[in-house]
């Protein structure tokens, strides 16, 4: 659709802003988000910010950015402007951003009492002493800067900002939001319990920071924005309150060109949407753009382009700040500006990207499986290479897999029928997304489905569950076998590898549940050896239909796996207030009438648990054998011109939704592909040695 055919009353998002000496040419603002590529994968993180500023995003930053070798938050996923030898690779980021036009930002951190300095082994300075307050409770305290100390972070700022002027980039933020930048340590009372002049009052909280951008303004000569990012409320009582930084604001109304507000700590900012809604933090941030004359960005996995606009019309906000939102979409700007919005592919707000940073692996987008492959795989969100030499593909299975299949093989041109055994298109997730919490789950079907609907050489099939024979029959060119996993019946995953005795109570699976079957009262025993969400999903919607709920699990805390997404505390809480009876540490020996025997893993001490039902979260088997079978008949493949059978997502090995997106994509991109044998099937950076 051209531009002109975009409703007016989105064009507001796409009034050019100013930032200080800048001009932003729209309010889609991408906010820093960390990418768990760091400095150790330039190429792929600069490719991802291009395609960024190719979606038409008018800020685009950097994610964090280390600016000298006593503080490092992790060894390796952050940037670094340690010294002069780190311009050259954050010239090329710089230059990307800009390549269509948009402001390019860096976001410096030093992370003082959040850095333990694993790699450089420097000793962490801090504006006060005291243990290092990461994630991962690491034994190592920091020492407070004194005066010199302060005077020679300074310095390394002043240098971290001639660099970054000299790397290309427009806008310098100041990172102090979710706990873990400098500049919010010297504002909170909880981090800085110094006496001198720059601890107590709010004024003296507030000096370096107004230190550090005076200095920033007078380094780069007023040439580029500066920016603070900073939490809009840190909880307990000495924290920096929202009240406190209103006060701030207040008091420093003009000193950075813009206010970058995030909520509190990361885990609050980046809730998922089991927890949190769309533009949840937007009662701490109405009112503060009257006490300030400069632009305001906020963050809310903001995915409407109305509750967009609602933002800006209101006056709440100036750009539309977007770290998850911007990876689901890249093109989220692009697609508003033309008015497609039903191509917005978005968020779904499963932190899935989260847990690539928390594990320092590449991180994965459940929605946008291209996510950092644009220059490993040379992926593209929008685009697809035309159809090879074949040309009819049979997909059986419509999850998440067989529809990213459907999806990337009907844009590249290919005949492709999608066969259905069910009556709905989404498989896992057309189930999932019933369940308490996960209806933006659904999303992952919806875009799916939406893109193929119109596709003419796409052609979907209901209650189409295949046997070998039929695909045989047919004689598809190529087969992907995308049938999904079911879950196990019994105790089999990771503590058990072997079946326990179970008999005289009944036994129930997610998928009974999700049927709509199992327990609607009684005491359940719910057996957790997944330690994703489901387990605990699932004690919610017991405890909805009336049950009581034994929840058993032989990992010390709830659903472990999610301190990865950032949401194992607020589950365990959310259990724990619902009235669910944890059994930290538990496994069942025994399952017979009446109850299950459990022992605890540390000690092997038993325990009886009364129930009258078992529900199994265990670990997930193919649903069916239609991939063997075909591989058990290869010998009849070429009489039927079949060339290739593969097993993909579930069907091939249980693992996350993004998991299966993911495979979908890759049948996909390389059908047809080159045959690399046993070449790396992705691009990587090698260290040079330089020195
Ligand atoms: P994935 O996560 O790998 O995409 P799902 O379990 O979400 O897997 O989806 C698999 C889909 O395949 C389900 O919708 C299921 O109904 C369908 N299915 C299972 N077996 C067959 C079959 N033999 N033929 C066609 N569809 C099937
Ligand atoms: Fe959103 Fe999930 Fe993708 Fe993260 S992984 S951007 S939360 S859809």
């Amino acid at each position: 659709m051209p531009k002109d055919t975009r409703p007016s009353r989105y064009d507001i998002l796409f009034e050019p802003v100013r930032i200080g000496p800048k001009l932003a040419k729209n309010r889609f603002f991408q906010v820093p988000h960390c990418n768990g590529g760091g400095y150790r994968d330039p190429s792929a993180v600069v490719e991802m910010r291009r395609t960024k500023a190719e979606g038409g995003w008018g800020v685009i930053f950097t994610e964090q950015t280390e600016i000298h070798h006593t503080s490092e938050i992790t060894p390796f996923i952050e940037q670094r402007l340690w010294d002069d030898r780190d311009i050259p690779a954050l010239a090329r980021m710089a230059e990307a951003m800009k390549s269509h036009g948009a402001l390019a930002g860096i976001q410096m951190a030093y992370s003082g009492i959040n850095g333990p300095n694993l790699y450089s082994r420097e000793v962490p300075r801090a504006v006060s002493p005291g243990p290092i307050l990461t994630f991962t409770a690491d034994p190592v305290q920091a020492r407070p800067l004194d005066r010199d100390g302060i005077r020679d972070l300074r310095r390394w700022y002043r240098k971290a900002f001639r660099r970054a002027q000299d790397a290309g980039f427009d806008i310098v933020c100041l990172y102090g939001a979710h706990g873990f930048g400098i500049l919010q340590h010297f504002l909170s009372r909880a981090t800085n319990r110094r006496s001198d002049e720059y601890g107590g009052s709010l004024e003296n909280r507030a000096r370096f920071v107004t230190e550090l951008i005076e200095e920033a303004r007078e380094e780069t000569k007023g040439e580029m924005a500066i920016s603070i990012r900073m939490s809009l409320h840190e909880d307990g009582p000495l924290g920096f309150s929202n009240a406190e930084v209103r006060e701030f604001i207040e008091m420093k109304a003009d000193l950075p060109d813009l206010w970058d507000l995030a909520q509190g700590t990361w885990d609050a900012c980046s809730g998922t949407s089991r927890f949190k809604d769309e533009g949840a933090q937007e009662a701490l941030v109405r009112g503060i753009k009257a006490l300030t004359s400069k632009p305001v960005v906020g963050v809310g996995r903001f995915t409407s382009p109305d509750a967009m606009v609602r933002q800006v019309r209101q006056g709440i906000l100036d750009f539309i700040g977007a770290a998850r939102p911007s990876i689901a979409d890249p093109f989220l700007p692009q697609k508003i500006e033309q008015g497609r919005f039903e191509d917005i592919r978005e968020c779904i707000g499963c932190n899935i990207c989260v847990s690539g940073d928390m594990t320092g692996a590449i991180s994965r987008c459940t929605q946008n499986p291209t996510f950092m492959e644009e220059w490993r795989k040379g992926w593209h969100p929008e685009r697809v290479a035309p159809r090879g030499k074949s040309d009819r593909v049979l997909i059986a299975g419509a999850g998440p897999a067989g529809l990213e299949a459907a999806l990337v093989l009907g844009r590249r041109g290919y005949q492709v029928t999608l066969a259905e055994a069910g009556t709905t298109l989404g498989g896992r997730v057309a189930r999932e997304r019933a369940l308490p919490g996960l209806s933006a789950w659904g999303r992952v079907a919806d875009y799916r489905a939406g893109q193929i609907a119109p596709m003419p050489n796409v052609s979907v099939h209901y209650e189409s569950r295949l046997s070998a024979a039929e695909v045989l029959d047919f004689g598809f060119q190529h087969v992907a076998v995308a049938t999904g996993a079911v879950w196990r019946r019994d105790v089999v995953a990771r503590h058990h590898l072997d079946a326990i005795p179970q008999a005289g109570l009944p036994v129930f699976t997610p998928d009974d549940l999700m049927a709509g079957q199992g327990p609607f009262g009684g005491t359940v025993l719910l057996y957790d050896d997944d330690h994703f969400y489901m387990g605990s999903v699932l004690a919610e919607l017991l405890v909805a239909r009336g049950c009581r709920v034994e929840f058993v699990t032989p990992a010390a805390k709830v659903a472990e796996w999610t301190e990865n997404t950032l949401e194992q505390r607020l589950i365990q809480s959310r259990l724990m207030s619902l009235g669910v009876t944890l059994h930290l540490s538990q496994a069942p020996q025994a399952i017979g009438p009446g109850g299950a025997r459990t022992v605890c893993t540390y000690t092997g001490q038993a325990r009886d648990i009364a129930a009258d039902a078992v529900v199994m979260v265990t670990s997930r088997v193919a649903a069916d054998s239609l991939g063997p079978d075909l591989a058990a008949r290869r010998a009849d493949w070429a009489a039927a011109g079949i060339t290739s059978v593969t097993v993909i997502g579930d069907a091939d090995a249980p693992a996350p939704i993004a998991w299966a997106v993911y495979a979908g994509r890759r049948y996909g991109e390389e059908l047809d592909g080159p045959d690399i044998g046993d070449a790396l099937p992705f691009r990587r950076e090698i260290a040079q040695r330089t020195e």
